[in-house]
């Protein structure tokens, strides 16, 4: 992060505006409307500043800025000629004030975001200077999609905070009561003006709430698969559930801008393999689960891909549903749909092939161990997953067993993030082009002659290979 986004209280207190005109009013606009106790120097105030003067609002200073004018100040902003904003920029430095100097990044100890306002609700939006644009943008949407009535809610929320604590002294069992809240009939009603309604369904929800303080809230899991690794792919619903877990258990192969999205103040636990330490097993994990869940938690299992596909994710809830635990299982954009789809592979296509065939070039005892005539079928692809440590046994399995050497493939490497690699080849081939690509894991295998059709289809500008 290149700034700290605050949010401060000036009610009342000092802050100075330098300049008179349009910048200069669009900033004591938002800080009149924040309560602060604004002094605006200037030779002449500007149409806006001027209408905004009228009630006495803020003490215009006529004339140059002078030394005293900082004194007690908490934050100071230039919008004035370049020699004005320079001697400004310079008294606030030694008088230690935050300043501001519109245009000047150099000049900034601090940045004014874009603001959607549904006080008490206030959405900050910053890009640090590098894409006023898409600030804009980030705002008109925030404008037309969170209602003005999230200002009511949230108002609503910060009046029954209090008693709602006291009532509720457990943190979890007092999260979840507000997620029913905000995400319930009482939030509707609110939305719809039906105020009343609001206050006499919070009470009962409360009561219920405060009524069975003994039974520990039963604690869930949630399955989730988290696509082959761009953020963007997950789903809804994958990220409505990692916005309220309390614990997550991830491995390597999830990715750091998908963990970033987990609520922040939820436990991280690590299962994946260490350097030197034992992995935890499928099982480990599985008992892990049921004792957080017990104790109440609602714990979060990130799988790449789908976890159902080469996921191992059925084996790590089996026991779940034995000991009575809640569990949902979230799909993911798996692997092969992923990969094809970045690498302008498609899997199935009219020319090309009407089946597809997902299987594991995992080694059981040193061989691949395939069902090679199943595999080897007219207008057919295959996508090996786990299978780049074994690619030449896979390809050489393929050719020994009647497919065309000349058959096209392709390896893709981290598909979908930013360092996808796609080496293309045929079976004769690909194992010496990947080798000498030095390709590792992730990386994905597609055999058929839908491979041909990426010359064609590759769109993802990070793609390379
Ligand atoms: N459940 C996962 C697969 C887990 S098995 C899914 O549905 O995708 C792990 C294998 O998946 C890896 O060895 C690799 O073959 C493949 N894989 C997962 N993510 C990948 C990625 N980003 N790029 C290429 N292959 C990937």
């Amino acid at each position: 992060m290149d700034q700290l986004p605050v949010f401060m209280d000036i009610r009342g207190r000092r802050v100075l505006i330098a300049g008179g005109g349009v910048q200069a009013a669009r900033k004591a606009d938002l800080l009149l409307r924040a309560g602060a106790k604004l002094t605006v120097v200037a030779g002449e105030l500007g149409e806006e500043l001027a209408r905004l003067a009228v009630d006495g609002n803020f003490v215009h200073k006529e004339g140059a800025l002078r030394s005293g004018d900082l004194e007690s100040c908490v934050l100071a902003f230039g919008c004035a000629d370049a020699a004005t904003n320079r001697s400004l920029y310079e008294m606030a430095r030694s008088a230690g004030v935050m300043v501001n100097i519109s245009d000047s990044a150099a000049e900034c100890d601090f940045i004014m975001p874009a603001v959607v306002d549904r006080t008490p609700l206030l959405i900050a939006i910053s890009s640090g200077g590098a894409s006023p644009l898409l600030v804009r943008s980030l705002k008109a949407r925030f404008e037309s999609t969170v209602p003005a009535a999230f200002g009511r809610l949230a108002e609503f929320a910060g009046r029954h905070r209090d008693r709602i604590k006291a009532l509720l002294p457990d943190a979890v069992r007092r999260r979840r009561f507000w997620e029913k809240v905000v995400s319930g009939p009482v939030a509707e009603y609110l939305f719809s003006g039906q105020e009343e309604s609001a206050e006499t369904l919070l009470d009962e929800l409360l009561q219920h709430a405060s009524a069975d303080t003994d039974a520990d809230p039963p604690g869930e899991v949630y399955l989730v698969g988290t696509g082959p690794g761009d953020p963007d792919l997950l789903t809804f619903r994958a990220l409505r559930l990692m916005q309220q877990a309390d614990v997550v258990l991830y491995d390597r192969l999830i990715g750091d801008g998908i963990l970033n999205l987990v609520r922040r103040d939820a436990e991280r636990v690590y299962v994946g393999k260490r350097p030197r330490e034992h992995v935890v097993s499928q099982a480990e994990i599985g008992q892990m689960m049921i004792r957080l869940a017990k104790a109440g938690k609602r714990v979060l299992r990130l799988k790449g891909g789908d976890p159902f596909i080469f996921g191992r994710g059925g084996e790590e809830i089996a026991a779940l549903s034995e000991h009575g635990i809640a569990f949902q299982v979230i799909p993911g954009v798996t692997a092969a749909a992923g990969c094809g789809a970045y690498a302008g592979i498609p899997l199935t296509h009219r020319d090309h092939a009407q089946s597809c065939v997902f299987v594991t070039g995992h080694e059981k005892n040193g061989q691949p161990g395939l069902n090679w005539e199943g595999l080897i079928q007219p207008r057919q692809t295959v996508v090996v997953y786990m299978g780049v440590a074994s690619l030449a046994a896979i390809t050489e399995g393929f050719i020994s067993h009647g497919a065309d050497p000349r058959t096209p493939a392709a390896v893709i490497e981290n598909g979908t993030s930013p360092e996808q690699r796609v080496i293309t080849g045929t079976l004769a081939d690909l194992p010496r082009r990947s080798a000498q690509a030095r390709v590792k894991s992730p990386a994905l295998i597609i055999i058929g002659s839908v491979v041909t059709l990426r010359a064609r289809l590759s769109w993802f500008a990070h793609d390379s290979g």
